[in-house]
């Protein structure tokens, strides 16, 4: 009887404990989300039962729109639509160093527990072109910099080689800004954590296309659980911002007989950034 006593005891710690540690798993959650809302310019938060599935977002162009699932463009590419929109801009808009500012020395998520450096993105602060990977690796980790490693001496190679462009003159970033460990794919609470701010880096850069690089990118971006394989050199928007999916680099280099994908679709990139000149 004793022994149930002390058990009755000693599973009704670990319930409280247990009932707790869910208590701050809800409030984390809760944060997340209403950081990200903040960051996509919701400013009120209805306590209403009347509450809509989807949170009121400040309608005027001064507040970012709501994220919208995977669009394709219509056939032919953007082309057919109208001259791509920079991001609606906050009031005032961010700027890469206030977005660098607030996320500070981030212990959002558990992935700052490992990382080395944050790798918070490079590049021109009004870059016409944004490419997006995944999240920092090895190298990255070490340099505090994107796409520094093997996969990043290829994403080079395309933006100089190919693209004839300097990597100062676009932006480089990734999804999550802290190494996962092993390399291994970030998981949702890591990227709810970090796309409040890769949402104010895009506010404050105001790019007219972006690349998304592999998986992670366009499934984070888009909404979608469309694969890369099949969005791949097909036009989206994001944010009203012409979006270009494309292998990652470093499933070219596992693959590099891909590399002429990838090659396609950034002359596609570089055929609407010929026609449309940043005002
Ligand atoms: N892979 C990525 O997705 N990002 C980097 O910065 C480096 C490798």
């Amino acid at each position: 009887m004793r022994n149930a006593g002390k058990s009755l005891v000693k599973n009704g710690a670990s319930f409280v404990n247990d009932t707790q540690q869910e208590l701050l798993e809800i409030v984390t959650q809760v944060r997340t989300h209403l950081e990200y809302q903040k960051a996509l310019g919701v400013t009120v938060v209805e306590s209403s039962s009347d509450v809509p599935a989807v949170p009121a977002v400040v309608a005027a162009s001064s507040a970012i729109k709501p994220i919208k699932p995977a669009e394709p463009a219509p056939r032919g590419g953007p082309e057919k639509r109208e001259t791509p929109q920079a991001l609606p801009s906050q009031s005032p808009s961010p700027t890469l160093t206030a977005v660098r500012e607030e996320l500070g020395e981030c212990t959002r998520c558990k992935l700052s527990a490992g990382r080395n450096t944050l790798v918070f993105g490079e590049g021109n602060p009004e870059a016409r072109l944004v490419f997006i990977g995944e999240g920092p690796g090895q190298e990255e980790d070490q340099q505090g910099r994107p796409f520094v490693g093997a996969a990043g001496q290829l994403l080079t190679d395309i933006i100089v080689k190919g693209m004839q462009l300097k990597r100062e003159d676009v932006y480089i970033c990734n999804i999550v800004k802290c190494r996962p460990p092993e390399n291994r794919n970030p998981e949702p609470d890591e990227i709810g954590a970090c796309e409040p701010f890769l949402i104010k880096q895009l506010q404050a850069i105001k790019p007219q296309f972006i690349v998304a690089l592999g998986n992670v990118a366009v499934k984070t971006l888009l909404k979608t659980k469309a694969g890369i394989t099949s969005l791949r050199g097909t036009w989206q928007t994001y944010q009203g911002i012409p979006l270009m999916p494309t292998f990652h680099p470093a499933y070219l280099l596992r693959t590099p007989g891909d590399k002429k994908l990838v090659w396609e679709d950034i002359k596609k990139v570089m055929a609407e950034m010929e026609k449309i000149k940043k005002g």
